[in-house]
């Protein structure tokens, strides 16, 4: 796929995860319709307890979601958990990738999502055979993917990453090799820029921050003159943003690309009262718990992922209640997609 930096907003025009076998099924469900939200937490607590499950959620899932946990993290933190865990039941609340990374690093355990229809418009910009051809017309490089793809696409790849590591993988990529870089141009962007590496671009973008673009920066920046901006390499002002603080139009100080893990240690020791965030607006709830004095500000109320808001406490307690939806990677893809995250998780 050729470079072509652009950003087209109605390129991807926001799914629709509304509808989905699973909301249905909680819907039609007698048991769950007269469930209050309170007992739906009661009853989904007794029920990791009897089947020894731990719940791992994104950073992006909703509140309540992230509340009932038992850990909430990046998608790293979470893949380390997943492999960490002694628990033989994993209820992942993100979204289906990531429960398939999960599976892969534990195949002894069983991995549930509650609802498998929680894609990712990143991940869907890529297909294993599109890997293959592009491997085929540049046999020499090395092919790094972010961990937002399929496990048949990992199968394909040398290395994976994730934004928190990406820098410290492409590092460690042989000097002299020329690096594919899939699937989102904007961190491969960013790559480029902080690592200085020859990096060849999978022209792939997610919908919610492909969306977050230099004037949303500009009008915040501007409502919030000594804020701290927190961007996720993912968006789509990343490039621009680095322009901007070379130039010196954005401050030095207080400006950070940071993952969602990375912006969770900012907050912690940031004494300054606002925070610009720039990445789906889930990460707020995360970052007030983790200091409630500071204020939040999203650069766009609207980055929203659909996909991670489809998993709901109704289809939580369904997935441990009925034991749904089992999340399997059969062989070869298995083994071969495990070489790559397991130099993510060596580079972590
Ligand atoms: S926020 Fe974007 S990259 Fe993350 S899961 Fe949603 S669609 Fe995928």
């Amino acid at each position: 796929m050729a470079e072509e930096l652009t950003f087209d907003p109605g390129r991807h025009p926001r799914p629709t995860v509304v509808d989905t076998p699973a909301t249905r099924a909680v819907a039609a469900d007698p048991e769950i319709a007269r469930l209050s939200q309170d007992e739906l937490i009661s009853r989904i607590r007794d029920l990791k307890r009897k089947r020894e499950a731990v719940i791992l959620s994104h950073n992006y899932e909703i509140g309540p979601i992230q509340d009932i946990a038992d850990f909430v993290g990046d998608s790293l933190q979470l893949s380390q958990q997943a492999a960490a865990t002694d628990a033989p039941l994993i209820v992942f609340c993100g979204v289906h990738f990531m429960a398939e990374t999960a599976a892969i690093l534990s195949p002894e355990k069983k991995v549930l999502i509650p609802d498998p229809m929680a894609g990712c418009s990143l991940a869907d910009t890529v297909t294993a055979e599109q890997v293959r051809k592009w491997r085929r017309e540049h046999p020499d490089h090395v092919i790094v993917a972010y961990v937002n793809t399929s496990a048949a696409v990992k199968a394909e790849v040398d290395y994976c990453c994730t934004s928190s590591n990406a820098a410290q993988v492409v590092r460690a990529v042989p000097e002299g090799k020329e690096i594919l870089f899939l699937p989102d141009m904007f961190l491969g962007l960013w790559l480029r820029a902080t690592t200085g590496r020859k990096i060849h671009l999978w022209m792939g973008e997610c919908h919610v921050h492909a969306g977050i673009r230099p004037e949303d920066v500009r009008a915040r920046m501007d409502e919030h003159p000594a804020a701290h901006l927190l961007l996720h390499p993912e968006c789509g002002c990343v490039s621009q943003c680095m322009t901007a603080l070379a130039d010196g139009e954005l401050p030095k100080d207080r400006t950070h690309i940071l993952s969602t893990g990375g912006m969770v240690k900012h907050v912690r020791t940031c004494k300054e009262r606002t925070d610009l965030i720039g990445t789906e607006v889930g990460m707020i709830h995360r970052l007030r718990k983790e200091n409630p004095d500071k204020e939040y500000v999203p650069l766009r109320a609207d980055a929203i992922c659909e996909y991670m808001k489809t998993i709901t406490l109704p289809k939580l307690y369904r997935s441990l209640r009925d034991m749904v939806y089992e999340v399997r990677v059969e062989e070869p893809i298995a083994s071969r997609a495990r070489r790559a995250i397991d130099r993510m998780m060596e580079n972590a």
